[in-house]
């Protein structure tokens, strides 16, 4: 069993991401913990910030529980401030991290156009910092802005459908932007570009340190 964790800084990432890999492990039972750094709560045009916050917890939640995931922890630092909140999530998903022992993190790739997106590279590597003896494999994955290039493949063929459900479960941002279409068609261009199959979620690699602390403590 490989113990998990995801890192995604607004509710939606975590199944627009890697929902079909994520489903794929918790298909082979591995554990799979899923940490939002915000709770997007700017992300609903209809909505005041605390309802549409708390509404997007509630998608977010019944995401989880469609992608099996085993638990997740929304940390609430500020939606479109992450860069300013680096040390302070990163204290805290080090507590997280510690529990869960990962050996394998999610995050997104730190070249996507949405600056909270760019701020999750930092706050792991801040968390893992602070981990000592944890060297988990980070593997990042593709939101908005299409990876340049990539390390890993997955075939999520046989969880699509899944997958476009996870994507739905988040209401709020579906029927603002059509995700579930932008999606299925982007995994449907790395299955016939990368990975010789119908549907394929595609990853890069990141270096768990950064230049400024190349060693972990
Ligand atoms: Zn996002």
């Amino acid at each position: 069993m490989t113990n998990v964790v995801v890192v995604a800084p607004h509710p939606d990432d975590e199944s627009i991401g890697c929902g079909g890999t994520i489903l794929l492990h918790t298909g082979r039972g591995d554990r799979v913990h899923i940490v939002f750094l915000s709770s997007g709560e700017l992300g609903v045009k209809s909505m005041p910030p605390g309802d549409a916050g708390r509404a997007r917890e509630r998608e977010a939640q019944s995401a989880a529980r469609s992608l099996d995931a085993s638990g997740v922890d929304f940390l609430r630092y500020p939606d479109g401030k992450l860069s300013s909140h680096i040390e302070g999530a990163g204290a805290a998903l080090a507590r997280i991290v510690g529990r869960e022992t990962p050996e394998l993190i999610y995050l997104p790739h730190e070249h996507d156009a949405h600056p909270d997106h760019q701020s999750g590279l930092p706050i792991v590597r801040s968390a893992l910092r602070a981990c000592a003896g944890l060297k988990p494999t980070l593997l990042t994955y593709e939101i908005w802005t299409p990876l340049a290039t990539h390390y890993h493949v997955e075939d999520v063929t046989r969880v699509m459908g899944r997958k476009i459900e996870a994507i739905r479960c988040h209401r709020s941002q579906v029927s603002q932007f059509a995700y579930d279409r932008a999606i299925r068609g982007l995994n449907l261009y790395r299955g016939v570009t990368a990975g010789a199959c119908r549907y394929a979620e595609i990853f890069q690699t990141a270096d768990p340190h950064c230049a400024e602390h190349p060693q972990a403590r």
